[in-house]
């Protein structure tokens, strides 16, 4: 399938450890090089990337000397420890070639799963896109136990790439797509060129491709698929064991493609819309009510009252001074906060609260008016 990288505004990119450190040779200076150059032409369409990598215990254990056999917890998170260091020095120094700074960014199980956390994982990683650099993250293998790790960074990828509401996930594999069989070994195994619905049938035909070095076989690869397309990211599987992968995707080479039925914005705000307990409400001025009609944002200029209690990224009504529920939206501020900034100008928000923050109090992308909830729901009828 032919698609412009244009096309995608943000675009994370998962790498799989077997694609960059070699078992006898370490890590693949060559394909990361490449792996750059892509990014950089990504960069150039006017994409933002994000990188998930692994390669932390495969490259750890081999600077430690460990024997190829499957390595005890404590051996791993040792490996990690080591590799770590090495894997983002060489992301650095690879893409420093390009003049792009890499931030490196380790989480685990709860940073994705917890609200507060979530939150601020992603306003880090959001950061640093929007001061231009390219987030390196990866699990923060050295203090994940098996109960509490993703364990595999396909899924993790899928868990960020909805963090940040991307809107394409690539996942770089040693396979070329999703096969109805095993290649090589069943005839009839064909690739499928597009997925727009991860069905109990597709999944019955998710063998284990996984080799020793990496951990993700088609079974977290579909887990990770149905992630982001349940959030509106649209994901591929392509091969990336040639040198410059993501420029061949985009000229064409085998892929799978999983195409959700919707864009980031409209699940999330499908998300906002179905939640039933609000936190509390924000009472807006009639200047504010026909500015949110209009499609804008809702500043603290226009917020007449804020009742209830309610934390930074709850849902919250949006009600006019006459009473009428407008809608709901995301807040970006706590209750307390909410009611120090009511009626200021967006400007004056760091002198209040002693810190430079949103200056939006609801973002329009975060935004379900009323008209649009009832719409969201006819069209799911
Ligand atoms: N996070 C692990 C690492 O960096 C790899 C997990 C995986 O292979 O998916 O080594």
């Amino acid at each position: 399938m032919l698609v412009s990288a244009s096309t995608y505004k943000r675009i994370v990119i998962k790498i799989g450890s077997a694609l960059l450190v070699d078992r006898m040779s370490g890590l693949k200076r060559g394909w990361l090089k490449s792996l750059c150059a892509d990014v950089h032409m990504l960069r150039k369409a006017g994409c933002e990337v994000l990188l998930v990598s692994s390669g932390a215990i495969a490259l750890g254990r081999k600077q430690l000397d460990l024997p190829l056999k499957v390595l005890k917890l404590e051996e791993s998170q040792a490996s990690a420890a080591t590799g770590q260091i090495l894997l983002a020095r060489a992301y650095s120094e690879a893409l420093g070639e390009y003049n792009y700074q890499a931030g490196q960014i380790l989480l685990t199980l709860g940073d994705t799963e917890e609200r507060r956390r979530y939150i601020n994982a992603r306003e880090t990683i959001s950061t640093l896109l929007r001061l231009g650099a390219v987030p390196i993250i990866n699990e923060n293998d050295t203090v994940a136990t098996s109960e509490i790790r993703y364990g595999d960074n396909d899924r993790l990828a899928a868990r960020v790439a909805t963090m940040v509401s991307a809107d394409l996930l690539i996942l770089l594999s040693d396979i070329d797509g999703f096969y109805s069989g095993i290649p090589g070994k069943d005839d009839a195994a064909k690739r499928f060129e597009h997925i727009s619905e991860i069905t109990p049938e597709i999944e019955a035909m998710a063998g284990d491709a996984g080799t020793e070095l990496s951990k993700g076989g088609m079974v977290t690869k579909l887990e990770a698929g149905k992630i982001a397309m349940e959030a509106g990211t649209s994901m591929v599987i392509t091969s990336g064991k040639e040198l410059n992968a993501i420029k061949a995707l985009f000229n064409g080479a085998n892929a799978t493609w999983f195409e959700p039925k919707e864009t980031p914005v409209t699940a999330r705000k499908k998300w906002i819309a179905g939640q039933m307990q609000l936190g509390g409400s924000i009472i807006i001025d009639a200047g504010a009510a026909h500015a949110l009609t209009q499609g804008k944002s809702l500043l603290p200029a226009g917020v007449t009252k804020v009742t209830g209690s309610f934390s930074r990224g709850d849902v919250v009504g949006v009600v006019t001074q006459k009473g009428v529920e407008l809608g709901c939206g995301l807040v970006s501020y706590g209750a307390n906060e909410a009611r120090q900034i009511a009626g200021c100008q967006s400007d004056e928000i760091e002198s209040i609260l002693g810190m430079t923050s949103r200056a939006a109090l609801i973002h329009r992308d975060n935004l379900v008016l009323r008209a649009q909830a009832n719409q969201l729901e006819n069209n799911d009828a």
